[in-house]
Protein backbone atom coordinates (compact mmCIF):
# COMPACT_ATOMS: atom_id res chain seq x y z
CA UNK A 1 0.00 0.00 0.00
CA UNK A 2 1.65 3.07 -1.47
CA UNK A 3 1.16 6.41 0.35
CA UNK A 4 0.90 10.16 0.03
CA UNK A 5 0.61 13.78 1.81
CA UNK A 6 -1.45 16.50 1.23
CA UNK A 7 -2.36 19.05 2.62
CA UNK A 8 -6.36 19.56 2.82
CA UNK A 9 -9.19 21.58 4.67
CA UNK A 10 -12.26 19.30 5.99
CA UNK A 11 -15.12 19.47 4.18
CA UNK A 12 -17.49 17.02 5.26
CA UNK A 13 -17.54 14.15 7.61
CA UNK A 14 -19.61 11.28 8.50
CA UNK A 15 -19.51 8.56 10.90
CA UNK A 16 -18.38 5.03 10.63
CA UNK A 17 -18.60 2.48 13.39
CA UNK A 18 -18.00 3.19 16.39
CA UNK A 19 -14.84 4.76 16.47
CA UNK A 20 -14.21 5.89 13.16
CA UNK A 21 -14.62 9.02 10.37
CA UNK A 22 -15.00 9.41 7.25
CA UNK A 23 -13.67 12.59 6.13
CA UNK A 24 -13.72 14.46 3.04
CA UNK A 25 -10.95 17.18 2.22
CA UNK A 26 -10.12 19.26 -0.49
CA UNK A 27 -6.32 19.27 -0.77
CA UNK A 28 -4.09 21.89 -2.57
CA UNK A 29 -2.31 18.76 -4.42
CA UNK A 30 -4.99 16.36 -5.40
CA UNK A 31 -8.95 18.27 -5.20
CA UNK A 32 -11.38 16.65 -3.40
CA UNK A 33 -10.55 13.21 -1.59
CA UNK A 34 -11.66 11.15 0.97
CA UNK A 35 -10.61 9.10 3.37
CA UNK A 36 -11.16 7.25 6.68
CA UNK A 37 -9.72 8.10 10.10
CA UNK A 38 -9.44 5.60 12.13
CA UNK A 39 -10.43 6.34 16.04
CA UNK A 40 -11.29 9.71 15.37
CA UNK A 41 -14.25 9.36 17.84
CA UNK A 42 -12.03 8.09 20.58
CA UNK A 43 -11.30 10.28 23.18
CA UNK A 44 -7.51 11.73 22.89
CA UNK A 45 -7.16 10.60 19.69
CA UNK A 46 -4.87 12.36 17.80
CA UNK A 47 -7.05 12.51 14.62
CA UNK A 48 -9.97 13.95 16.51
CA UNK A 49 -8.83 17.58 16.45
CA UNK A 50 -7.64 17.07 12.59
CA UNK A 51 -11.13 15.84 11.11
CA UNK A 52 -13.11 18.85 12.45
CA UNK A 53 -15.05 20.74 9.81
CA UNK A 54 -12.92 23.42 7.91
CA UNK A 55 -9.22 22.28 9.91
CA UNK A 56 -6.12 22.83 7.57
CA UNK A 57 -4.06 20.10 8.21
CA UNK A 58 -1.04 18.35 6.95
CA UNK A 59 -1.97 14.79 6.37
CA UNK A 60 0.09 11.16 5.35
CA UNK A 61 -2.31 8.75 3.50
CA UNK A 62 -2.24 5.20 2.88
CA UNK A 63 -4.03 4.27 -0.49
CA UNK A 64 -6.79 1.77 0.49
CA UNK A 65 -8.58 -0.77 -1.76
CA UNK A 66 -11.68 1.65 -1.76
CA UNK A 67 -11.17 4.53 0.55
CA UNK A 68 -7.82 5.77 1.51
CA UNK A 69 -6.90 6.03 4.99
CA UNK A 70 -5.09 8.92 7.12
CA UNK A 71 -2.16 7.73 8.74
CA UNK A 72 -1.14 10.91 10.69
CA UNK A 73 -1.87 14.50 10.57
CA UNK A 74 -0.43 17.46 11.69
CA UNK A 75 -3.04 20.30 12.46
CA UNK A 76 -2.28 23.54 10.40
CA UNK A 77 -4.67 25.87 10.97
CA UNK A 78 -7.68 25.23 12.99
CA UNK A 79 -10.04 28.35 13.11
CA UNK A 80 -10.47 28.99 16.23
CA UNK A 81 -12.17 31.98 15.89
CA UNK A 82 -14.75 30.49 13.72
CA UNK A 83 -15.83 28.19 16.14
CA UNK A 84 -16.20 30.85 19.18
CA UNK A 85 -18.39 32.53 16.77
CA UNK A 86 -22.10 31.21 15.26
CA UNK A 87 -22.74 33.65 12.92
CA UNK A 88 -18.98 32.71 11.13
CA UNK A 89 -19.13 29.30 11.61
CA UNK A 90 -22.47 29.14 9.97
CA UNK A 91 -20.46 30.84 6.97
CA UNK A 92 -17.62 28.92 7.27
CA UNK A 93 -19.96 25.66 7.14
CA UNK A 94 -21.59 26.82 3.66
CA UNK A 95 -18.53 27.58 2.25
CA UNK A 96 -17.00 24.26 2.66
CA UNK A 97 -20.23 22.61 1.40
CA UNK A 98 -20.87 24.78 -1.27
CA UNK A 99 -17.04 23.34 -2.36
CA UNK A 100 -17.71 20.00 -1.87
CA UNK A 101 -21.23 20.24 -3.76
CA UNK A 102 -19.44 21.90 -7.08
CA UNK A 103 -16.40 19.99 -7.25
CA UNK A 104 -15.64 15.72 -8.37
CA UNK A 105 -13.28 13.79 -6.31
CA UNK A 106 -9.98 13.82 -7.34
CA UNK A 107 -10.46 16.51 -9.94
CA UNK A 108 -7.22 18.44 -10.53
CA UNK A 109 -7.87 20.92 -12.23
CA UNK A 110 -7.16 24.40 -10.44
CA UNK A 111 -7.14 22.39 -7.05
CA UNK A 112 -4.39 24.47 -5.78
CA UNK A 113 -6.28 27.84 -6.83
CA UNK A 114 -9.52 26.20 -4.90
CA UNK A 115 -7.62 25.68 -1.71
CA UNK A 116 -6.17 28.67 -1.64
CA UNK A 117 -9.48 30.69 -2.27
CA UNK A 118 -11.12 28.02 0.23
CA UNK A 119 -7.99 29.13 2.83
CA UNK A 120 -8.54 32.76 1.81
CA UNK A 121 -11.73 33.06 2.50
CA UNK A 122 -12.14 31.15 5.70
CA UNK A 123 -8.55 33.43 7.09
CA UNK A 124 -10.62 36.61 6.18
CA UNK A 125 -14.07 35.50 7.74
CA UNK A 126 -12.09 35.51 10.94
CA UNK A 127 -11.80 39.07 10.63
CA UNK A 128 -14.72 39.80 9.05
CA UNK A 129 -16.93 42.13 11.80
CA UNK A 130 -19.61 44.37 10.06
CA UNK A 131 -20.35 42.56 6.71
CA UNK A 132 -19.36 38.78 6.68
CA UNK A 133 -21.54 37.97 3.85
CA UNK A 134 -19.31 40.19 2.10
CA UNK A 135 -16.78 37.30 1.98
CA UNK A 136 -19.28 34.42 1.49
CA UNK A 137 -20.49 36.08 -1.70
CA UNK A 138 -16.85 36.90 -2.71
CA UNK A 139 -16.11 33.55 -2.23
CA UNK A 140 -19.40 32.62 -4.05
CA UNK A 141 -18.30 34.93 -7.30
CA UNK A 142 -14.39 33.53 -7.57
CA UNK A 143 -15.94 29.92 -6.99
CA UNK A 144 -18.25 30.03 -9.51
CA UNK A 145 -15.28 31.52 -12.39
CA UNK A 146 -13.19 28.93 -11.19
CA UNK A 147 -15.89 26.21 -12.31
CA UNK A 148 -16.76 28.80 -15.32
CA UNK A 149 -20.22 29.80 -14.71
CA UNK A 150 -19.02 33.63 -13.47
CA UNK A 151 -22.40 35.41 -14.09
CA UNK A 152 -21.57 38.71 -16.92
CA UNK A 153 -21.89 42.07 -15.04
CA UNK A 154 -20.40 44.11 -17.91
CA UNK A 155 -22.55 43.53 -20.88
CA UNK A 156 -25.35 42.14 -22.13
CA UNK A 157 -25.41 38.81 -22.46
CA UNK A 158 -27.99 38.81 -26.05
CA UNK A 159 -25.89 41.71 -28.04
CA UNK A 160 -23.30 42.55 -26.20
CA UNK A 161 -24.32 46.18 -25.06
CA UNK A 162 -22.15 47.58 -22.49
CA UNK A 163 -24.46 47.80 -19.14
CA UNK A 164 -23.23 51.28 -17.87
CA UNK A 165 -24.32 52.64 -14.21
CA UNK A 166 -27.87 52.06 -13.11
CA UNK A 167 -30.16 49.26 -12.47
CA UNK A 168 -29.96 46.54 -15.12
CA UNK A 169 -31.29 43.12 -15.10
CA UNK A 170 -30.27 39.71 -14.63
CA UNK A 171 -31.04 36.37 -15.95
CA UNK A 172 -30.27 33.69 -13.54
CA UNK A 173 -30.22 30.86 -15.78
CA UNK A 174 -28.73 32.40 -18.78
CA UNK A 175 -25.91 33.64 -16.44
CA UNK A 176 -25.46 37.53 -16.87
CA UNK A 177 -27.25 40.93 -17.49
CA UNK A 178 -29.44 41.91 -20.05
CA UNK A 179 -29.93 45.51 -21.71
CA UNK A 180 -33.47 47.29 -21.76
CA UNK A 181 -33.95 45.99 -25.12
CA UNK A 182 -33.31 42.05 -24.45
CA UNK A 183 -34.93 42.16 -20.97
CA UNK A 184 -38.13 41.73 -22.32
CA UNK A 185 -37.39 38.58 -24.45
CA UNK A 186 -35.76 36.44 -21.39
CA UNK A 187 -38.33 34.54 -19.38
CA UNK A 188 -36.30 34.87 -15.86
CA UNK A 189 -34.86 38.49 -16.40
CA UNK A 190 -35.35 40.21 -13.21
CA UNK A 191 -34.42 43.78 -11.58
CA UNK A 192 -30.91 44.58 -10.55
CA UNK A 193 -30.56 47.36 -8.78
CA UNK A 194 -27.51 50.28 -9.66
CA UNK A 195 -26.57 49.58 -5.78
CA UNK A 196 -26.60 46.06 -6.03
CA UNK A 197 -24.79 45.46 -9.40
CA UNK A 198 -21.91 47.71 -8.22
CA UNK A 199 -21.86 45.72 -5.04
CA UNK A 200 -21.66 42.35 -6.98
CA UNK A 201 -18.33 44.18 -8.91
CA UNK A 202 -17.21 45.50 -5.64
CA UNK A 203 -17.12 42.35 -3.78
CA UNK A 204 -15.18 40.12 -7.22
CA UNK A 205 -12.80 42.39 -7.96
CA UNK A 206 -11.45 44.17 -4.72
CA UNK A 207 -8.88 43.20 -3.00
CA UNK A 208 -9.71 40.83 0.08
CA UNK A 209 -8.96 43.73 2.84
CA UNK A 210 -11.47 45.89 0.94
CA UNK A 211 -14.05 44.20 1.46
CA UNK A 212 -13.39 43.47 5.14
CA UNK A 213 -14.40 47.52 5.26
CA UNK A 214 -17.59 47.45 3.08
CA UNK A 215 -20.88 48.33 4.85
CA UNK A 216 -23.60 48.26 2.58
CA UNK A 217 -27.52 48.90 3.09
CA UNK A 218 -29.50 45.47 4.21
CA UNK A 219 -31.84 46.09 1.48
CA UNK A 220 -28.64 45.82 -1.15
CA UNK A 221 -27.02 42.75 1.21
CA UNK A 222 -30.41 41.12 1.07
CA UNK A 223 -31.03 41.49 -2.58
CA UNK A 224 -27.66 40.06 -3.68
CA UNK A 225 -27.86 37.02 -1.41
CA UNK A 226 -31.21 36.39 -2.52
CA UNK A 227 -29.63 36.84 -6.42
CA UNK A 228 -26.82 34.22 -5.83
CA UNK A 229 -28.70 31.81 -4.00
CA UNK A 230 -30.62 31.85 -7.04
CA UNK A 231 -27.93 31.54 -9.11
CA UNK A 232 -25.86 28.70 -7.73
CA UNK A 233 -29.01 26.66 -6.86
CA UNK A 234 -29.42 25.97 -10.75
CA UNK A 235 -26.26 25.46 -10.74
CA UNK A 236 -25.90 22.34 -8.68
CA UNK A 237 -27.65 19.11 -8.16
CA UNK A 238 -29.04 19.35 -4.69
CA UNK A 239 -29.73 21.84 -1.67
CA UNK A 240 -26.75 22.35 0.07
CA UNK A 241 -27.97 21.30 4.21
CA UNK A 242 -26.02 24.07 5.93
CA UNK A 243 -28.37 26.82 4.12
CA UNK A 244 -31.12 26.51 6.73
CA UNK A 245 -28.37 27.17 9.30
CA UNK A 246 -27.22 30.17 7.74
CA UNK A 247 -30.37 31.65 7.05
CA UNK A 248 -31.36 31.56 10.34
CA UNK A 249 -28.12 33.09 11.20
CA UNK A 250 -28.65 35.61 8.74
CA UNK A 251 -32.35 36.58 10.27
CA UNK A 252 -32.04 36.58 13.78
CA UNK A 253 -28.49 38.32 13.04
CA UNK A 254 -26.83 36.42 15.83
ZN1 LIG B 1 -29.09 43.34 -25.26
Amino acid sequence: MSSYSATGIVLSRTLLGDNDRIITVYTKEYGKVSAVAKGARKAGSRLSGATELFTSARLLMAKGRSLDVVSQCEITESFQVLRHDLELMARATYLCELLDHTTVAHDHTACDRLYDLLMGALYLLQRAKSYPDGVVHAFELHLLAELGYAPVLEECIRCGERIEEGSASISVLQGGLLCREHRHVVRDAELLTGEALLLLLQLRDQEADTILHLSPNPRITAEIARMLRRYISVRIDRPLKSIAFLDEIRHTGA
